[in-house]
């Protein structure tokens, strides 16, 4: 069996090492051609609108997925009438746009930050009198990891947050003053058997992932179910989804979602019965899903722009690095590290250990 991914980043790469095991080839199509996940399978190099490979990929997969939810709408569509695809095209359309998976948010009773949509200068001024400081302002797609997002805290930051976004098509957000972060993982498969991972707890610095720590047993647990099972049943989804939330006063707002495998569940190869990756591909196979329950305590630490001394993180106890084979860059993800134990004690010595090497070599 063959599965097909568009783009060969880490995500891809940690699918296709949950899958070896299970006895699946895996070909990426992906524009870089030193992308990380390329020695764990065949390598498409090339554009992913390009029409010759997105043909080669359907004939040759039996089931294509995807590490990304900026792949083009009708890249998706293209390959659907041609081979299996799974999150559904319409999960990209709406986790692509701001504006549109708010209003999908809204239209499905999950709670989101008031927002406004912004075309031009006066629509964020006008917006500014009903949404209220501060506000963030966030261009409606290709924005992550806090990219393409500027604080409003006054007048002042107006002008220059709509000359950073240059016009792009954007909506003003009201800023919420949150007690933490969290996000929930679930999986659907095609006959829609459905499980949810415990929720993740997690720490950003500068719209960043730092830190992603379970909580079994979180008493937000049952009301972020109920509001990722909405997405999945709207959007008759398959495969992994994780969806981004704010907790404020005892009740979680949605941010976003990813129709994808998530940073924040890293944690579950180490720290679940099944790990997020094996659970996408048995999702989008029609097999069983696995047990999502966790297994002790466990939280991941990305490394951020560098990667410390091997020895140093693997001296830590109880902890299990993972290299992506990418090169160092300002802000670039190379790699992150896990640290799961029975032991509380244990767990709060070791993380802190390993959140301090994470701080000396993040250059973000
Ligand atoms: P995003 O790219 O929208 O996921 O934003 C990245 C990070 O910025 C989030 O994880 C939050 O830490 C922060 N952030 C985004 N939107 C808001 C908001 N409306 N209020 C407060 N913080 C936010």
């Amino acid at each position: 069996m063959k599965i097909g991914i568009l783009g060969a980043g880490q995500l891809a790469r940690m699918i296709a090492l949950a899958g070896y095991p299970l006895g699946l080839d895996f070909i990426f199509l992906d524009p870089s051609i030193d992308a990380c996940a390329n020695k764990l399978g065949e390598h498409l190099y090339g554009d992913y609108s390009d029409p010759a490979l997105l043909a080669e990929l359907a004939e040759r997969a039996d089931v294509v997925t995807y590490e990304f939810e900026n792949v083009p709408a009708d890249v998706a569509k293209f390959l659907a009438e041609h081979t299996k695809v799974y999150p559904p095209a319409k999960a990209l359309e709406v986790a692509q746009d701001r504006w549109v998976e708010k209003n999908f948010f809204l239209g499905l009773g999950i709670p989101t930050p008031q927002f406004a949509l912004v075309d031009s200068f006066e629509d964020l001024v006008q917006a500014m009198a009903t949404i209220g400081w501060p506000a963030l302002l966030k261009t409606r797609t290709q924005g992550y990891d806090g990219k393409g997002q500027s604080l409003l805290k006054s007048e002042a930051d107006l002008k220059p947050a709509w000359e950073l976004i240059q016009g792009f098509p954007a909506i003003v957000e009201a800023f919420v003053p949150f007690t933490r972060e969290v996000s929930i993982i679930a999986a659907r498969s095609v006959s829609g058997s459905v499980v949810f991972y415990p929720l993740s707890e997690n720490l950003h610095k500068g719209g960043i992932l730092r830190i992603a720590e379970n909580r079994a047993n979180d008493p937000m647990q049952t009301q972020a179910e109920d509001y990722i099972s909405r997405l999945l049943n709207a959007l008759d989804y398959v495969g992994v989804m994780a969806l981004e939330l704010f907790e404020v006063e005892g009740q979680l707002i949605a941010n976003e979602f990813a129709p994808r495998v998530h940073n924040s569940g890293h944690w579950t190869i180490e720290g679940a019965e099944t790990s997020q990756f094996e659970n996408h591909l048995r999702a989008i196979l029609d097999l069983p899903l696995g047990s999502t329950a966790a297994v002790g305590k466990a939280a991941m630490v990305n490394f951020i722009g560098g990667i410390p001394a091997i020895e140093d993180v693997m001296v830590i106890d109880n902890t299990h690095l993972h290299l992506y084979g990418k090169s160092s860059r300002k802000g670039r993800k190379v790699a992150h590290a896990t640290v799961r134990t029975e032991s509380a004690e244990q767990f709060e010595q070791s993380l802190r250990q390993l959140a301090k090497l994470a701080e000396q070599i993040d250059d973000s």
